[in-house]
């Protein structure tokens, strides 16, 4: 199997997605994978789904999963259309959400992580600031507002992290049966809670 199918697989990109080749830098530990389009791909509005014409590209990258312990980096041009009624947007990407400089694979990463160690012991194990991670817990959040309609509180689970530092913890709500986060607070003070239940 050559390399660009086996990051593909690895990766889950898709089709009209494709791994157009793969850089090994051994001194610095990473792999870079660049993703392209195959040509005459058609272009989506983000917000309507309506097909729209090319407007142009930005070159993205984002961090994956670590291979072999290699950092992962994939790197993409992705395409802008321009929107009859929402003018020009960023094509949505299938392995991240809009904004993020990590794949929707690191996030979920991370955030088991935050269930398991204090963010301090994560941003020094994964090599990220507390920033990045700020936004990774953030995104978790609005998914799950977004899904608030979903939630079946039969099923939520409360991890509560403490940590040696005074405020480097968090709290991570769950929907134990569809293994997904519903809350990040910054604490785990039971007013974390309540304040999740109430929204
Ligand atoms: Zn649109």
């Amino acid at each position: 199997m050559r390399d660009k199918d086996l990051y593909a697989q690895i990766l889950g990109i898709e089709s009209p997605w494709q791994v157009t080749s793969v850089e090994l830098a051994v001194s610095e530990g990473e792999v870079t994978v660049y993703v392209g389009q195959a040509s005459g791909a058609k272009q989506c509005c983000p917000t309507c789904g309506e097909v729209s014409p090319g407007y142009d590209s930005r070159k993205r990258r984002w961090r994956h999963l670590d291979a072999c312990q290699y950092k992962t980096i994939l790197v993409a041009d992705v395409p802008r259309v321009k929107c009859e009624e929402h003018g020009v947007v960023t094509v949505s990407v299938p392995w991240a959400e809009p904004g993020s400089g990590f794949t929707a694979m690191f996030e979920a990463l991370v955030i088991d992580w935050l269930k398991e160690a204090s963010i301090s012991a994560v941003s020094r194990l994964m090599g990220l600031s507390w920033n990045s991670i700020d936004g990774i817990m953030q995104r978790a959040v609005e998914r799950r507002l977004a899904r608030r309609e979903d939630i079946s509180p039969t099923h939520i689970g409360v991890d509560e992290t403490a940590f040696k530092k005074r405020h480097d913890y968090v709290t991570v709500v769950s929907d134990q049966e569809a293994g997904t986060v519903l809350h990040v607070g910054p604490d785990r003070k039971k007013a974390t809670l309540k304040a999740w239940t109430t929204i």
